[in-house]
């Protein structure tokens, strides 16, 4: 199975994606935890590139054709070889992102996104998003107490709240692969959600 985690900045994606492992592990289960921008070799060289002090001012056509470029060396070198061979992925942040970030975020157009996403990863799809959805006022109160810097200064709130929609958007097209959990709440509640939720899935 492939479960991936979405959401805003500090959301509690990392934290979750590891409870989601544990907890697949304790069924017994192979699982891989991954997570993009990133997740094989390639795909982290190009990260460091992306979140690089050099990607400062980069269009965002530059942004959305090296994420996806990341994107089909993860799925490539990462993510198919551990679903062919019988294991559960588990990854913080997907395609999902790229629609919310670079797509609602920045602009790019949808039709464009659809084509890089099919070329990237063809008609594969996860087969369970969880997405941990924060207010972005939330988000940012979190990330500043953890002392993490906005990157860059076009990471607005008001930017912010547009990931958050485009996030949502993508939840309410898809509500089959999607589910939207309210991620203000403390990390053990939403472990307990989340924990209800695979013990739910089917058994393949
Ligand atoms: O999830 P994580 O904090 O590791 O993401 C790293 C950064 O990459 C975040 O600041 C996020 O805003 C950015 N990002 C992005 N577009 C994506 C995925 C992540 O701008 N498609």
């Amino acid at each position: 199975r492939f479960i991936t985690l979405e959401g805003g900045e500090g959301a509690g994606k990392s934290t979750q994606a590891t409870y989601v492992r544990d907890w697949l592990l304790a069924q017994g289960r192979e699982v891989v935890l991954t997570r993009e921008p990133g997740g094989s070799p390639m795909a982290e060289a190009i990260r460091a590139i992306v979140l690089g002090d050099w990607a400062e001012g980069v269009t965002p056509q530059t942004e959305v054709l090296l994420m996806f470029a990341a994107r089909a060396a993860h799925w490539h070198a990462t993510i198919e070889p551990a679903l062919a061979a019988g294991k559960d992925v588990v990854c913080d942040r997907f395609v999902d992102s790229s629609h919310a970030y670079q797509g609602a975020g920045k602009g790019i157009a949808a039709e464009g996104m659809a084509a890089l996403e099919t070329l990237a990863i063809g008609r594969h799809r996860p087969d369970l998003t969880l997405l941990l959805d924060l207010p972005p006022d939330e988000g940012l109160k979190r990330t500043q107490a953890r002392g993490e810097q906005n990157r860059f200064e076009f990471e607005t709130l008001e930017f912010m709240q547009r990931v958050r929609e485009g996030f949502l958007e993508r939840a309410r097209a898809e509500p089959g692969r999607f589910r939207i959990i309210d991620a203000s709440r403390d990390a053990a509640a939403i472990s307990a959600e989340i924990a209800g939720l695979l013990a739910g899935l089917p058994d393949q």
